[in-house]
C-alpha cells in the first residue's frame, strides 16, 4: 500500500498522522482532496464514528482508507465531552471555543479533580465495504490546567498536562507528543497490525 485516503477535515491529525506513517512510505491524503465531504458522525462511540468515517471516505475516494475517532473525557464531567469533543460548544465550533466551555464548566474545581483522558480510536479499511477492518486503540492521562498554555498541537492541547508532565500537550513538540500520545500509541499499534498482514514493510 502506498497511498491511502484520511477520512478526515482536521489538519493536526493529518500533521501528526503523516508524521507517523513518514517511514513506511505511506502517503496520507487528506478526503478534500478528493472532494469527499465530511460524513455525519451519527454513531455513539469513537469505534462506530471511525469505522462510518473510513468506510465513507474510501466509498468516495476509491483508495483504502484510514480514520481516526478521537476525543478527550473529563473524570469531573462524568466522561464528557467524550465523543462531542469537536462539537462541545455546538456544531461548527472552533477549538478556542471548545476549550473555553470546558474551562468554564471545570470553574471552580480543585486541581485534585481534574483529571482527563484522550481516547483514539483508528480503523484501517482495504476498501469500502471491508469485511475486516482492522482497529486500534490508544489513551492518554493526564489533567486540565486553569488557564491555555503553549502553541504546538491542537484542540485541547493548550489546557492538557499529560501525568508525570509539567507542561502542556500543546507545549510539547510535534515529535514529544507522538511518542507518547493516544493517536501515537494507536497507529503504532495499526502499524504492527498492517505489517503482520503484509500491507507495509518496515523500511
Ligand atoms: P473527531 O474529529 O470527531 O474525532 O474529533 C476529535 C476532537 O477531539 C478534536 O476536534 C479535538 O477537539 C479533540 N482531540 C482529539 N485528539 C486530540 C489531540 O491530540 N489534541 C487535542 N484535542 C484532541
Amino acid at each position: 500500500m502506498s497511498r491511502a485516503v484520511l477520512a478526515s477535515a482536521n489538519p493536526g491529525k493529518l500533521r501528526e498522522l503523516a508524521a507517523l506513517l513518514e517511514p513506511f512510505a505511506v502517503q496520507l491524503l487528506p478526503q478534500a482532496q478528493f472532494a469527499v465531504r465530511p460524513a455525519a458522525e451519527t454513531g455513539t462511540t469513537f469505534l462506530e464514528n471511525a469505522l462510518i468515517k473510513a468506510r465513507h471516505a474510501a466509498r468516495h475516494a476509491h483508495l483504502p482508507a484510514l480514520a481516526d475517532d478521537s476525543g478527550i473525557e473529563v473524570e469531573a464531567l462524568g466522561g464528557r465531552p467524550g465523543v462531542c469533543s469537536a462539537r462541545f460548544a455546538g456544531e461548527g465550533a472552533s477549538d478556542e471555543q471548545n476549550l473555553r466551555q470546558l474551562l468554564a464548566e471545570l470553574l471552580g474545581v480543585p486541581d485534585e479533580f481534574r483529571q482527563a483522558r484522550y481516547q483514539c480510536v483508528i480503523v484501517f479499511v482495504r476498501a469500502a465495504g471491508d469485511p475486516a477492518p482492522l482497529v486500534a486503540h490508544g489513551t492518554w492521562e493526564g489533567s486540565i490546567t486553569h488557564t491555555p498554555r503553549g502553541q504546538g498541537g491542537f484542540g485541547y492541547d493548550p489546557v492538557f498536562v499529560p501525568a508525570g508532565e509539567h507542561r502542556t500537550a500543546a507545549e510539547l513538540s510535534g515529535a514529544e507528543k507522538n511518542a507518547v500520545s493516544h493517536r501515537g500509541k494507536a497507529l503504532r499499534a495499526l502499524v504492527a497490525m498492517l505489517e503482520s498482514d503484509g500491507y507495509i514493510r518496515t523500511p
